[in-house]
């Protein structure tokens, strides 16, 4: 086997933004900082853009939609240059990986062999829809000739969270630059470097100007000015339900399209016929992989009653071996939280667990190595009811709720009872139980045997409160396109 070629790393200028094809400080020359939250130290400088840099990469945009050479270009030279922007990123594995140690914590081993892989497979795969995008020709009419054509949707501005900065930018820019449209990538604020490498790749991979703008700086007073801008017409976003309310409700003012990839408190459900020593190595990855900072993390750990006890402490024996380091060193397997903030969040549910009389089994405390970083024990929970706020409300944390249940019906039940509904696991045996099961919980992705594997050509979305739209798969082909219906007379 050929080894791969050596990582070598990103010259990118800090503190600037990427508008029209250019590399440039914010209008204002603000900037901001991010921090490492393994050492609490600055890890690097941001420009902040404001209103007027939002209105200038969104123009940017547009022009490069209206007039520039990328949804015009024939699809087989789109998807030349996505496939080499995936060399490309196949190349920089390591500095892409390091951009989300230092911004997150992700462990940098972690970061290369999932963020950072899984981002080329993503530009692979959507370079080989660019050229197989099609519309219909139709029945129609006596006297008509009457088609479809399935063309880019415009102007697309992606929002994303920090959990997965790379990942979930990638998700929503390899579908939509593939189709031809153009974008305004925002990323999150704790986690910016990442977005900002990618684009550079993409630059040298040949995306013309004005094709792929990039603006760091805070949602809370550009989100809105993306959100409302009539150069834009379509927003696809992943982050908080509360945000993604709030997105919904700018962007009816001017009908933009819009795909929302909301929170979770997905079930991870263990029957007593299924292989427990799996099953408990899924339920540990289901919960504390990237630190619990997972939308569709296995929060709570549903088990049947018979083999609670037993479970509890295969779940309690696997936690208490998870040891934390600094993310960039590449024997590190866990990571510290994303910030502060969200330590604090963290240790207040654990208070709340303990208060509304849940049984603490393991964890619970933040533990800073030489008195720095945001690490948090990984913390399971046992005798959790469905009343208690650890059961309802999502913590985006390493916290397992274990809740026991007796039977198929009552499993059904309990998973389903939460407003969310991203995603869920079944563990067991008997094959017809997990369709049957399957089947009846309401979530956009079952996992059969196995949790958190995420496919390509699989969509991935929510039902309820986790949000509407698919990503991945021919439906983000779907999302970042739309139907022209064309009729002509034969007469
Ligand atoms: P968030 O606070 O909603 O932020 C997400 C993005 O929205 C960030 O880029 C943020 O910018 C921006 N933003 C903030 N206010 C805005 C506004 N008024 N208008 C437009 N944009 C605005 O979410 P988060 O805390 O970063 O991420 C965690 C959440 O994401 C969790 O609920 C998690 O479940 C969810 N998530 C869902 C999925 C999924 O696929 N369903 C995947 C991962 C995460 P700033 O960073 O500058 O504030």
């Amino acid at each position: 086997m050929t080894p791969p070629p050596p990582s070598r790393p990103i010259e990118l200028p800090e503190g600037r933004l990427l508008i029209d094809g250019e590399w440039r400080p914010a209008t204002s020359g603000a900037t901001f900082t991010t921090t490492n939250p393994a050492t609490e130290a600055v890890s690097g400088t941001l420009a902040k853009a404001s209103v007027e840099d939002v209105d200038l990469a969104a123009k940017a945009a547009r022009r490069a939609f209206d007039e520039g050479p990328w949804p015009r270009m024939a699809p087989s030279e789109r998807a030349r240059i996505l496939w080499r922007a995936a060399a490309l990123i196949r190349e920089n594995a390591d500095a892409l990986a390091l951009c989300e140690a230092l911004d997150m914590g992700k462990p940098v081993s972690e970061g290369k062999a999932v963020d950072v892989s899984f981002t080329a497979d993503l530009f692979e795969y959507y370079a080989g829809w660019a050229t197989k995008v099609t519309g219909e020709t139709l029945p129609g009419l006596p006297g008509f000739f009457v088609h479809t054509l399935r063309e880019p949707v415009g102007v697309v501005a992606t929002i994303t969270p920090w959990n997965f900065p790379l990942l979930l930018l990638s998700w929503k820019l390899a579908p939509a630059l593939a189709v031809g449209c153009t974008c305004v990538v925002k990323p999150a604020s704790l986690t910016p470097h990442s977005a900002l490498k990618l684009a550079a790749l993409l630059q040298e991979a040949g995306v013309p100007p004005g094709a792929l703008n990039v603006i760091t700086g805070p949602g809370g007073s550009i989100g809105d000015a993306i959100v409302r801008h009539t150069a834009i017409d379509k927003i696809a976003f992943t982050g908080e339900v509360s945000t993604g309310q709030r997105i919904l409700r700018e962007a009816a003012a001017t009908m933009k399209r819009v795909t929302m990839e909301l929170g979770g408190k997905s079930p991870n459900i263990v029957f007593a016929d299924a292989d427990l020593d799996a099953a408990a190595k899924g339920a540990i990855a289901g919960i504390f992989y990237n630190k619990g900072e997972v939308c569709a993390a296995g929060s709570r750990i549903l088990v049947e009653e018979s083999v609670r006890a037993q479970f509890v402490e295969l779940l309690a024996a696997r936690a208490g071996k998870m040891r934390h380091g600094d993310p960039t060193d590449p024997a590190t397997r866990l990571g510290p939280q994303a910030s502060r903030s969200q330590v604090d969040k963290i240790l207040e549910y654990v208070k709340r667990g303990k208060a509304e009389g849940a049984t603490l089994v393991c964890g619970g405390a933040h533990v800073p190595i030489g008195g720095k970083g945001y690490f948090v024990q990984p913390t399971v929970f046992d005798g959790v009811t469905g009343a208690m706020t650890i059961a309802k409300e999502e913590i985006f944390g390493p916290v397992a709720a274990v809740i026991p249940f007796t039977g198929e019906e009552e499993a059904v039940r309990i998973a389903n009872a939460t407003e969310f509904g991203l995603a869920a696991g079944i563990w067991t045996r008997d094959i017809g139980k997990a369709h049957r099961v399957a089947r009846a919980v309401r979530a956009g992705t079952v996992w059969i045997n196995t949790y958190n594997v995420y496919d390509p050509a699989a969509p991935f979305g929510g039902y309820k409160q986790s949000g509407f739209g698919r990503e991945l798969g021919s439906a983000a082909i779907e999302s970042y396109t739309e139907l022209k219906s064309v009729i002509q007379s034969l007469r």
